[in-house]
């Protein structure tokens, strides 16, 4: 137990216990509590909502030139990096992932500071060209009070996504995380505390997404919402924006085809293959989750893929060896059992996993064993839902254009992968597909400086990238009259 005694959240410029239900945080490698909570409650969304407001206003944050908010946001880099390894053990307790992965995602969170503090610095607003006797410039504009809205996978690094843009802009956030994993939002806004952040610009408000969420992204005071997670909540989001004439970003969610071509250096593919699919345990909107592999090396492909998923190392999130921890929780790994007995009622054999893993090391923890499912067609359920679970759905294809059709068959268009040593196919499928991100001879590789987000229904806008700022700003046209004359009017 981190804490015996109920955490603090961070409101409207003080640490104070929410005014909500009581509830725990629990380390889904063991089911133990790890930390209990008050969630915050309704009067307390809006109380850090209007101070939020106020210290926007009043706070001179917004004012500051960009290099002194600048030199705010390297200092959160900064800490980040002094306390990476509390940080990365924190994490790990939160959402149960391998520590190695909690380490890179704590690195990933202070690169996202540091990178919008030089973007900050150096971003430039246009002189456009004069079409009569006036400067022209388009500038942009801090937009009040922003709310950054959370899923449980990779918290620190999602949180660190949206309040370092968000800041950089010179707005206020308010940042609800997933219920059940509070801790690293809580930790940023310290951080950004002892940064020197001014007091109430940054609020944290755990609880409940369908009250506590649904109440922020309904307020008036809040002029965007950046939301990540479930594509039904995004479009709720998205229903609730239109009335409020709002913009929001949406990062959503992903079934994401990865296309083995019979060239393909089959090394790098099954490593590849297994790391985009496995590592996370599956819950990631990116994972590599519908397989097609050309029909000459299916057979060799599947042999070496299922001998590699065995050989994974299921286990332990605290030993630096585990390649795949548990699920977030247990009734999420009833949803990913439900879909694998999904997938042998639609026909599905299960070439490997297909169970929890045995042995007192998984007893009351929510593991699951990395699985592999063949034999479906592509419009089975199975092969077209996000299980956001460790579940591979592997599938021959004949030619090109079967592929093409086949991966570009799908709701989501999140990311895709092709492996291939001919640079030219592998080049006409990366641009045939339809994905936010396609990764060629490599997947799952993650940078700040580039653009993210997905097509249809993955979601609405960028995250991510210079412009990322951007997001969290108003644009503003700006006429500057040079005339020496009156205007032309009535003379
Ligand atoms: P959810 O959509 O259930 O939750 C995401 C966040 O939204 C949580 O903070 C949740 O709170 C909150 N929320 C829930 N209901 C509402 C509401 N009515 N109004 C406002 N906020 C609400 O997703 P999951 O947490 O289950 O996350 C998994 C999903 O996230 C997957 O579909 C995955 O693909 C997607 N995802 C997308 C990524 C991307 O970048 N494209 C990255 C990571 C995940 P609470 O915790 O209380 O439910």
């Amino acid at each position: 137990m981190i804490s015996a005694e109920p955490l603090p959240l961070s409101i409207a410029g003080q640490w104070r216990l929410g005014a909500g239900d009581a509830y725990d945080s629990l380390y889904p490698a063991t089911g133990e509590p790890i930390a209990r909570l008050r969630a915050a409650s309704l009067d307390d969304v809006d109380e850090a909502i209007t101070r939020a407001h106020q210290a926007f206003r009043d706070s001179g944050w917004a004012q500051r030139l960009p290099h002194e908010r600048a030199a705010v946001l390297y200092r959160v880099a900064q800490l980040i990096r002094e306390q990476a390894e509390p940080l990365a053990q924190k994490q790990r307790l939160d959402n149960g992932k391998p520590i190695s992965e909690t380490r890179a995602l704590v690195a990933s969170a202070a690169g996202t500071f540091q990178f919008f503090a030089a973007a900050l610095e150096t971003l430039q607003d246009t002189l456009t060209p004069a079409r009569g006797p006036y400067v022209t410039m388009s500038v942009h504009e801090p937009m009040g009070v922003v709310a950054a809205i959370t899923p449980w996978n990779s918290p620190i690094a999602s949180e660190a996504q949206k309040l370092a843009p968000a800041l950089a802009a010179g707005n206020a956030v308010v940042l609800k995380p997933a219920e059940i994993t509070p801790l690293m939002a809580l930790e940023l806004a310290r951080i950004c505390e002892q940064a020197g952040v001014p007091p109430g610009l940054v609020s944290v408000l755990a609880g409940k997404g369908a009250v506590i969420g649904d109440a922020i992204t309904r307020h008036p005071l809040v002029k965007r919402v950046s939301f990540t997670g479930g594509t039904a909540t995004g479009r709720h989001i998205a229903r609730i924006a239109a009335d409020k004439m709002m913009p929001v970003s949406l990062e959503l969610g992903g079934k994401s085809p990865t296309m083995v071509l019979e060239d393909a250096d089959l090394d790098h593919a099954v490593n590849g293959v297994l790391f985009g699919i496995f590592s996370s345990s599956g819950e990631s909107c990116i994972a590599g989750s519908r397989l097609f592999v050309a029909r000459p090396i299916y057979g060799e492909f599947l042999s070496r893929l299922s001998e590699g998923a065995n050989a994974l190392r299921v286990g332990d999130p605290a030993s630096e060896r585990t390649q795949m921890g548990p699920l977030i929780s247990a009734s999420h790994r009833q949803n990913v059992e439900r879909y694998v007995a999904l997938g042998v009622s639609e026909g599905a054999r299960i070439r490997t996993g297909g169970a929890r893993p045995r042995g007192p090391e998984f007893d009351r923890g929510y593991f699951y064993t990395p699985t592999i499912l063949e034999g479906l067609d592509n419009r089975a359920r199975t092969s077209q839902e996000e299980i956001f679970g460790p579940v591979l759905v592997a599938l021959p294809f004949d030619d090109e254009r079967d592929l093409i059709e086949q991966a570009n068959d799908s709701v989501y268009a999140l990311a895709a992968g092709v492996w291939s040593r001919d640079f030219k196919r592998a080049w006409r499928i990366g641009r045939a597909v339809q994905a936010g991100t396609v990764w060629i001879n490599t997947y799952k590789q993650f940078s700040i400086s580039t653009p993210f987000g997905g097509w249809r229904d993955s979601g609405l806008g960028r995250e991510k990238g210079r412009e990322g700022i951007f997001q969290y700003m108003e644009q503003k046209s700006l006429y500057w009259g040079t005339n020496e004359q009156p205007l032309p009017w009535a003379t």
